[in-house]
């Protein structure tokens, strides 16, 4: 009865699953500013070419250079952990399991694809990547990655969290990046919104529109943008979360996983969990995959699926997705990594195709979750994980009622040792739940009321 399913390095994944390939209904293309399809070269002045040639992709599998699996191999292949503790406290039949990707050196998943990009950028002879960073662990991801493949790093860091999270700064600079508050005044972008609100939280839509436009505007030429969610080739990059998970169960003797969770933002830690196990589902597998996301940014459960451009300011193309509207400016809820407007676009088609059921919850049980986690498996997770672990326990009591003896399996996307704020805040009793009025959602959607519509069509299998 092991505690800790362990892999060898040397089972690593070889390649990324590419979803795109086995979508029943295929993804629709990113759109320009004159609603005409995005063509591969108007991406050149922000990504390198391996990663515009992985975005388009249709190809189901995709070698994983051996150079990338050799960074990997410093945190990976991560633990599957089985939570004796938290099955005992609910006294529930299901057998629940969590792959942790909180073991990596910046804390979370997000190194998995910050890696793979570094590599390819160094590789095509790029100098230096800027990016944003909502709570800062995209930032400090990129900076190690940078740091380990030499590259320069610059980070845009939403306002909010600039402010309430200071370590996370300081963990960039620690591995040589630049860190400043977003928006700022180094972009015309960030004076463009400073000038309208100087005290605006900040947005990561904003954000990204300062780090596109840092990148494209370097005299140079050396510079390029990287993103750490919510495009197809940072999804891809995950995967090695949900195929190294599979093996792990299979050693733990179990059959099959009935249910699968992750909490989502862009949707990239979700995505590289869970995508392995839409495959199986779409093969005929019968197995319930749920993202979840605050009630004060429910964009699968409460946004529109529609067209919608990434950043503030359409730096960025269209977009096939859910959305909360590019205005959208969230509530400061402590999840930072969980506020974003839009989601993935092969994780909204997923749902669109109704292979995903998505879920909201409120901060306050999220939280309840996490302390409940913390006090009979030990870790202490990240706020968004939290909402992953509200929804485990949701579903073991359900197994409870139901008398079901189900294996539940969630991804532990990152720990909270500098989210401490926020656990300080809760117990202190002075978070309040927050649930996003349908008003504020139409208001928002009026800006986007123009850009032409994605097809809804699916096939209807699920
Ligand atoms: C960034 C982050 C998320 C949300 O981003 P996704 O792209 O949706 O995965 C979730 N958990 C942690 C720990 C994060 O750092």
């Amino acid at each position: 009865m092991a505690t800790r399913i362990l892999l060898s390095e040397d089972e690593i994944p070889r390649q990324w699953y590419n979803l795109a390939a086995d979508l029943p209904t295929p993804l629709q293309p990113p759109l320009g500013p004159d609603g005409k399809p995005v063509s591969p070269e108007m991406l050149e002045p922000i990504f390198p070419h391996a990663l515009i040639e992985q975005e388009v992709s249709s190809k189901r599998w995709i070698d994983i250079p051996e150079e990338i699996r050799q960074y990997l191999a410093r945190w990976r292949p991560t633990p599957l952990h089985r939570a004796y503790g938290l099955e005992k406290a609910l006294g529930t039949p299901a057998r629940i399991y969590y792959k942790n990707e909180s073991v990596s050196p910046a804390g979370s998943h997000k190194p998995n694809t910050a890696i793979a990009q570094a590599y390819y950028n160094k590789k095509e002879g790029v100098k230096r990547l800027t990016t944003e960073t909502g709570a800062g662990q995209w930032g400090s991801a990129l900076a190690f990655s940078c740091a380990l493949v030499g590259l320069e790093c610059k980070v845009f860091m939403v306002r909010i969290s600039f402010d309430q999270k200071p370590y996370r700064k300081v963990m960039m600079q620690t591995w040589g990046a630049e860190c400043v508050a977003s928006p700022s005044p180094d972009t015309k972008a960030g004076r463009d919104f400073l000038a309208k609100d100087p005290d605006t939280p900040g947005s990561l839509a904003i954000a990204i529109s300062e780090a596109v436009e840092a990148a494209v505007t370097d005299p140079k030429h050396e510079t390029k943008y990287s993103l750490g969610s919510v495009l197809n080739h940072v999804l891809l990059h995950q995967t090695v979360i949900g195929l190294e998970t599979k093996k792990q169960l299979e050693k733990a003797g179990e059959k099959k996983a009935d249910v699968v969770i992750g909490c989502v933002g862009g949707g990239s830690n979700f995505a590289g969990f869970a995508f392995p196990f839409v495959y199986d589902k779409i093969a005929g597998a019968q197995i319930e995959i749920i993202p979840v996301e605050p009630t004060s940014c429910p964009t699968l459960t409460k946004g529109p699926f529609v067209y919608d451009i990434g950043d503030a300011s359409g730096m960025t193309p269209l977009l096939a997705m859910y959305s909360l509207g590019h205005n959208f400016i969230p509530a400061p809820i402590h999840a930072g990594g969980l506020r974003y407007h839009g989601m993935a676009p092969l994780v909204s088609q997923a749902t669109v195709e109704g292979l995903l059921a998505p879920r909201a919850i409120p901060q306050l049980e999220c939280f309840e979750s996490a302390l409940l986690f913390a006090r009979t498996e030990g870790i202490i997770v990240a706020p968004e994980t939290s909402h992953a672990i509200a929804s485990t326990i949701q579903e073991a009591k359900r197994a409870k009622e139901e008398g079901k003896e189900k294996v539940i399996v969630f991804n532990l996307s990152g720990h909270g040792l500098l989210d401490l704020k926020g656990y300080q805040s809760y117990m202190a009793g002075e978070l309040t739940d927050y649930v996003l009025p349908e008003e504020i959602i139409r208001k928002n959607l009026e800006a986007i009321k123009d850009f032409p519509k994605p097809s809804l069509a699916k096939t209807g299998k699920w």
